[in-house]
């Protein structure tokens, strides 16, 4: 039996990736050679995503989710898709389709898979296309974002009937906002040469390699690629020569170089990281143990073993520990619902904030530097 995930973009080029092609034609090839796995904060977003699909398709309610952030996510991303469907002129769907991957095909040949996360149908046969971008990221606003055209274009040539097609990208983060465009049937047909282009361009063996920070930090290839290697060294010699002048100017080149050079760096531990441990050789280098790091497995035990030595008081033992709020939340609300209250999680927060008034505190984070728009 195969127990493989099945790709369901069959190996070849998806909506989400075009703008990387155009970007940077020749990541394509990297893309094949080294498809990703999926970070953290990729898991994250789709858990988002999910979390926003459970509470349209009413599965699940915005109370019931425990993770503060994931709740805010939600709150955020529904409350936008009101004021897109007011902008746009448009209520009471007729069809709603949510998650669902489509091909765009020439002839009989597959081009790309677009996968939208909200799709609705509208009277007249006017259709809203919706993508949720849930963590924080310097997105290209919806007129501008071929990602979307493409999906919009997916959407299209699957379709009957369609007279006119919204596009938004929403972003609940940092501060909720959405973008849309218009396209009518005309216009989309007239871009769809843009799109299948930059697809051939990619596909191409040669296919040419375009270093930059947007496109670089998400390739695959970016431990591999000798371009992105000799682009962060030629510009470190220009920066020498700028090293007695630093103006304004300077600052923001030397941070894009630098940001570039991070990345790349990582990218290129990482990978040295990984063919140590798969036995190959990297000329000079080897793996170190870096020892062990002990935690409690279980917190109940843990304190009453403690407390059964009859040495430590609670208050010693509090002083080894942190509180979690959005823990601290969700055990408040179960204890009680259990005795009879029907709290939903806003009310339990509000209960809490009443109870430790005084001993909540918030600070902000830490600020990212983050490209100006
Ligand atoms: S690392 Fe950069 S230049 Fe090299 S293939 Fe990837 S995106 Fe293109």
């Amino acid at each position: 039996m195969d127990s493989e995930p099945k790709d369901e973009r069959e190996g070849l080029p998806s909506a989400s990736g075009i703008e990387q092609m155009k970007l940077c034609p020749g990541s394509w090839n990297y893309q094949k050679m080294f498809p990703s796995s999926g970070g953290s904060d990729a898991n994250e977003g789709t858990i988002r995503h999910d979390l926003i699909e459970q509470v349209i398709r009413g599965d699940i309610t915005l109370d019931s989710i425990e993770d503060d952030q994931q709740h805010e996510c939600t709150k955020r991303a529904l409350m936008l898709l009101e004021k897109v469907e007011l902008e746009a002129g448009v209520s009471n769907h007729s069809n709603q389709w949510l998650e669902k991957r489509l091909w765009l095909n020439q002839n009989e040949d597959k081009v790309y898979s677009a996968k939208y996360d909200l799709l609705r149908e509208y009277e007249g046969g006017i259709y809203l296309l919706v993508d949720w971008k849930t963590l924080y990221g310097d997105h290209t606003p919806a007129p501008d974002n071929i990602q979307l055209l493409a999906q919009a274009l997916a959407v299209y040539r699957n379709s009957e009937g369609m007279k006119k097609m919204y596009c938004s990208l929403v972003e609940p983060f940092p501060s909720p906002s959405f973008s849309l465009v218009e396209y009518s049937t005309e216009r989309l047909e007239q871009l769809e040469s843009l799109v299948t282009t930059i697809v051939s361009e990619a596909n191409k063996e040669t296919a040419e390699k375009v270093v930059g920070l947007k496109q670089c930090k998400f390739c695959n290839g970016l431990a591999h690629c000798a371009d992105v290697a000799g682009t962060i060294q030629e510009e470190a010699h220009l920066g020498a020569d700028y090293r007695f002048h630093p103006d304004d100017t300077h600052l923001g080149w030397a941070l894009e170089i630098a940001v570039l050079a991070e990345k790349w760096a990582s990218a290129v531990k990482s990978r040295a990281k990984e063919e140590l441990g798969n036995g190959e050789e990297v000329e000079g280098w080897k793996l170190r143990s870096s020892g062990k790091v002990k935690s409690i497995s279980d917190a109940n035990l843990c304190a009453e073993r403690i407390m059964d030595t009859n040495l430590l008081k609670w208050e010693d033992l509090l002083t080894t520990t942190s509180i979690s709020i959005s823990k601290l939340v969700k055990v408040w609300m179960e204890k009680r619902n259990e005795s009879g209250a029907t709290l939903k999680r806003k009310d339990a927060v509000e209960e809490l904030e009443q109870i430790l008034e005084g001993i909540i505190t918030e600070k902000p984070k830490a600020e990212a530097l983050v490209r100006a728009k």
